[in-house]
């Protein structure tokens, strides 16, 4: 069989380029195409402008912090076009890069639509068809909401970073990444947040004792947090403003609606069914360990086989698909102790199984401490920081550590090394503390709060 190339990559985010750049530093024939912008959810519409808006959001409170540490300063008001344009010249700035980086390894990109035919061929927008030894779908995921809220113009994490303006208030529905990181980011910006989560307590799937802490600190912070609450009717307003009705029957007016109700796996429309790859009910593409489909000449990485839907994962996978194939080096990807972080305020981060997971596993003992942090505190500050860590109570290894604080997510990288080396209490009792710093607590956690 004659092949065009030896790689064709459908998608140009994380996952794709990485595995696209890789294989082709093999000697792999590599195509890409893209049907919007490279760099994908992550670079475009996804982590990094999330993380610029949350610079942007911190400035408030740190001016008033710098105000009673004596500076004059202020934070009068904040000029979204003036951000959003320095915020899109970045991200097309980065886009250039990932595509750059991608033709520098020789990979060609086709800036179109790409959708299976069968296990070796892929139809292009422009009606060319291309045969490739090998086919990686890359397509990611996309913002779901509920049927019947969709065409009355509420946003998605999508839409928000092209907004016109900022909304003067504010309902956003969910509670888990999107949905609180949001709250906090638009809360910082000076809008009035309500947030409606259908469950108990938002961030489903944090140890316990994180999501009670991170829902605390965005309620004193003045986020209109409403848990067990969830929409039940909206309605367009003639002014273009919305009404809600909860299951309460509370009904609200709002500028605008968020909805951050999860999202998923991008497979529409793409052929998988056609050239034979098995989904799964979600709609996520199958895949086993080396990210290989039903098809063997079919693979994928990304939230489009619904794993661990992060960006570094994604780009770990896509590595490892270009190692076991390209490389001669199987390589099966490890999703376990796979660190996260929530970019709320303070930020949350977690490795680890939770408290609530350890113990369905066998007898836990947990260390855990709440303090509110020097720097805030000197001005006095009520905001207070948890540290927490789940150890096996027999071995006491720590399988778990969960932080919420300010820089949660750089000091929970450093802790996953750690647990993933296998360290016990001991060894972190052993590390002698850096002082003053917030994250010494994690090594001075002398007294079990509780043990099995
Ligand atoms: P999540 O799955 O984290 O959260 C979805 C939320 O929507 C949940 O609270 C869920 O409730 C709620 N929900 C789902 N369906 C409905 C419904 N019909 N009505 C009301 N509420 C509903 O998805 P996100 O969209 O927040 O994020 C998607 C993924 O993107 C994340 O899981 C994460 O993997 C990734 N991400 C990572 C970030 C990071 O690393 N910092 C940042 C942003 C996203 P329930 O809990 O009851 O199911």
């Amino acid at each position: 069989m004659v092949f065009d190339y030896d790689l064709f990559v459908i998608g140009g985010g994380s996952g794709g380029v990485r595995a696209a750049r890789i294989a082709a530093g093999y000697g792999a024939s590599v195509a890409l195409a893209e049907e919007y912008r490279m760099g994908g959810t992550c670079v475009i519409r996804g982590c990094v402008p999330k993380k610029l808006m949350v610079y942007a959001s911190s400035y408030p409170d740190a001016m008033a912090e710098a105000r009673a540490y004596g500076w004059q300063a202020s934070c009068e008001s904040f000029d979204w076009p003036r951000f959003r344009t320095t915020l899109h010249a970045e991200l097309d700035r980065l886009e250039g890069v990932y595509t750059r980086n991608a033709e520098a390894a020789g990979v060609t990109l086709y800036h179109q639509r790409a959708q299976l035919i069968d296990p070796h061929t892929v139809l292009l927008a422009d009606g060319s068809r291309l045969r490739a030894r090998h086919i990686l779908v890359a397509t990611g995921g996309t913002p779901w909401l509920p049927e019947k809220f969709r065409n009355l113009g509420a946003m998605t994490s999508n839409e928000i970073f092209l907004a016109e303006k900022l909304p003067r208030s504010i309902l956003i529905i969910g509670g888990g990444f999107i949905a609180c990181e949001f709250a906090c980011i638009l809360h910082g910006l000076g809008v009035e947040v309500v947030q409606y989560y259908r469950g108990a307590q938002i961030l489903r799937g944090f140890d316990d004792d994180l999501r009670a802490h991170v829902a605390a600190e965005m309620a004193a912070q003045g986020i209109g947090l409403q848990v067990d609450t969830d929409l039940v009717d909206l309605i367009r307003l003639d002014d273009g403003r919305f009404a809600a009705t909860d299951t309460r029957g509370a009904r609200r007016e709002f500028d605008h609606v968020l909805f951050a109700t999860g999202r998923v796996p991008n497979t529409f429309g793409l052929g998988l069914e056609a050239a034979g790859v098995k989904l799964a009910a979600s709609g996520a593409i199958e895949v086993d360990a080396y990210s290989q489909t039903s098809v063997p000449s079919i693979f994928a990485v990304g939230d489009v086989t619904d794993r661990i839907n992060l960006t570094p994962v994604a780009i770990r996978e896509g590595h490892a698909f270009a190692d076991t194939v390209f490389g001669a080096k199987r390589t099966p990807v490890d999703h376990s102790l796979v660190a996260s972080a929530v970019f709320t305020r303070p930020e949350a981060g977690a490795v680890g199984l939770s408290e609530e997971e350890a113990r369905q596993r066998g007898p836990v003992t947990i260390y855990m401490t709440t303090f509110r942090p020097m720097q805030s505190a000197f001005v006095g500050g009520q905001g207070r920081v948890m540290m927490k860590l789940v150890c096996d109570r027999d071995s006491k290894r720590v399988l778990g550590c969960h932080i919420v604080a300010p820089a949660a997510a750089e000091m929970i990288q450093l802790a996953a090394v750690a647990i993933g080396m296998g360290a016990t209490k001991a060894d972190f009792d052993r590390t002698v503390a850096v002082h003053p710093t917030m994250s010494e607590e994690i090594v001075l956690l002398r007294t079990p709060v509780c043990s099995d």
